[in-house]
């Protein structure tokens, strides 16, 4: 994939500090952490979104982003972490290469809370309705 600063770190053509390479993930350092010890999964291949990464990839995505949310926890001692994916820009995804963002937390401070405000239940059942047609 062209002009992919992702596919890039893949095949070695710019840098980056990796933790932990497999046959489908490598996993390193954000280079503008959120947090210290702030790593990211990403796929070997060039998927832009979830909705495009094959199932038996994603079903081992899971399990090693557990296993690097213990160590960097442990690493930099913080007893708390986020684990998020960004899927399209509309959602804040700034490198349309699949990407799990594994950050560890020392206090709910850090960084803005994603709170939302109460829901209208006359309408929750409306849009439950909306995703249940599209299942
Ligand atoms: P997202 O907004 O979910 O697409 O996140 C992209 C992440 O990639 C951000 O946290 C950036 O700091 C990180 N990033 C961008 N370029 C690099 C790079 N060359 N090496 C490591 N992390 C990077
Ligand atoms: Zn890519």
């Amino acid at each position: 994939m062209g002009d992919c600063i992702f596919c890039d770190i893949v095949e070695g053509r710019i840098p980056s500090i990796r933790v932990h390479e497999d046959e489908d993930f490598i996993a390193l350092m954000d280079i503008n952490p959120l947090t210290y010890g702030h790593l990211l999964v990403i796929t070997r291949e060039h998927y832009p979104s979830t909705l495009d990464v094959p199932d038996r990839i994603l079903a081992k995505a899971l399990p090693l982003a557990k296993k690097l949310a213990e160590a960097a926890t442990l690493g930099v001692g913080a007893p708390a972490f986020n684990l998020f994916v960004n899927n399209g820009p509309e959602s804040g995804q700034e490198v349309p290469h699949w990407h799990l963002h594994v950050v560890p937390r020392k206090s709910p401070k850090e960084l803005p809370h994603l709170g939302g405000g109460p829901a209208d239940l006359t309408k929750l059942p409306f849009t439950a309705a909306a995703i249940r047609e599209n299942l």
